[in-house]
């Protein structure tokens, strides 16, 4: 399958990893970057302006990574787990296992972003006015560093979700209400208010100045913010009303399963077809050893599938994703969604499945779970 991130390796058993979208921006910054230094120092070669840009781009993804390990430092040192960090096209996201449970701790990992960037622009700052006598690159690369330091501080301050500021402000309404709820809602409500004012801001850019570049990329990211502060507001309900539904009351109990000496052929005809099944557990559920899904019957040609046995194609239990009975609704989905999988086992650590899940069926029931806790 194609891979849309790449693991750049763990700090602090955090997974760093880059997303796809974050080589086009990447070219995007270069090549901006390296046309406005040229035009900005015409005495400085093309390449001079590439080679400056490339670092400065390198440095400038440090420095996001940089806010992100602050979130997650200050989580890890709070009790919340953390993941992973992902650079991607709009920035940095810190992957948390769950939400804090305390306003307080909300706050801080919030607050310790934009704290990093702050300290970072101020760090550049004083290196590019220690390097202003030197090699002109130097110092004109630091204090671009320094400004879009400042500048990811203050935008991410802005009070909406899903930017830091929105949680800064959800945990301060958290506290002085004691309602996360309504916090929650007041952040969402936040993040609408600063898409549309980036929307317009972009509309603006389009129609008045004519600036298509930079209209359409704000656009893009009013469009991206307005998603997300949606997104948490439904996570935040789904979480509180899912927070005690485990796999176990999830799985249907009873996987179909075939035998790992059953034909390709026998399996097609017997087993899919009649029932309507893409995907079987190989063996039994008391000693599973992989699983197989139509998918995999594309690995060999048709003409073999009479001679060669199910066990040949399937994934092999030791490679396959599976959850434990007492694993979270929520990490299930996001496992199923991250991952791609339209379904998962449900094992005991004996290696017993006690059944079985599958996206469609899980979304439903968690909807019915849903609506029974609506108040
Ligand atoms: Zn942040």
């Amino acid at each position: 399958m194609f891979k849309t991130v790449l693991i750049l390796g763990h700090i602090r058993g955090i997974r760093i990893q880059l997303h796809i979208s974050w080589v086009f921006i990447l070219v995007l910054l270069v090549a901006s970057m390296s046309t406005g230094f040229h035009h900005q120092y015409p005495e400085w070669s093309l390449a001079m302006a590439a080679a400056t840009a490339l670092v400065t781009a390198l440095l400038f993804f440090a420095s996001i990574l940089a806010h992100e390990l602050g979130h997650s430092i200050v989580a890890l040192r709070r009790g919340v787990p953390v993941e992973s960090i992902t650079l991607f096209i709009f920035g940095g996201v810190a992957q948390m296992e769950r939400d804090p449970e305390r306003a307080e701790d909300e706050f801080w990992i919030a607050i310790a972003g934009p704290a990093v960037s702050v300290a970072l622009a101020l760090a550049f700052a004083a290196l590019a006015r220690a390097t202003a006598d030197g090699y002109e690159p130097i110092p004109v690369a630091l204090g671009w560093l320094a400004l879009i330091n400042l500048v990811v501080a203050i935008f991410n301050l802005i009070p909406g979700f899903p930017l830091d500021g929105g949680r800064v402000f959800r945990a301060v309404i958290w506290k002085l209400t004691g309602d996360a709820r309504r916090a929650i809602q007041a952040a969402v409500w936040g993040g609408r208010v600063v898409a549309f004012l980036l929307f317009g801001f972009a509309f603006w850019n389009l129609v008045v100045i004519g600036n298509l570049i930079g209209g359409l990329w704000m656009m893009l990211i009013a469009w991206f913010l307005l998603t997300m502060a949606e997104g948490q507001g439904r996570m935040f309900d789904m979480r509180e009303r899912l927070a005690d539904v485990r796999a176990r009351d999830l799985a249907s109990p009873d996987p179909p399963c075939v035998r790992p000496e059953t034909t390709i052929d026998d399996w097609i005809h017997h087993d899919v077809l009649p029932g309507g099944r893409r995907a079987f557990l190989v063996g039994t559920p008391e000693w599973v050893q992989g699983l197989v899904s139509l998918s995999d019957s594309r690995k060999l040609p048709r003409e073999q599938w009479a001679a060669r046995r199910v066990d040949e194609i399937m994934t092999p239990v030791e490679s396959l994703s599976r959850v434990a009975p007492d694993t979270k609704a929520e990490a299930i989905l996001r496992m199923m969604s991250e991952r791609n999988l339209n379904q998962i086992p449900v094992m005991e650590a004996s290696g017993r499945a006690i059944g079985w899940i599958e996206r469609q069926q899980l979304l439903r029931t968690i909807e019915i779970h849903m609506d029974l806790q609506r108040p």
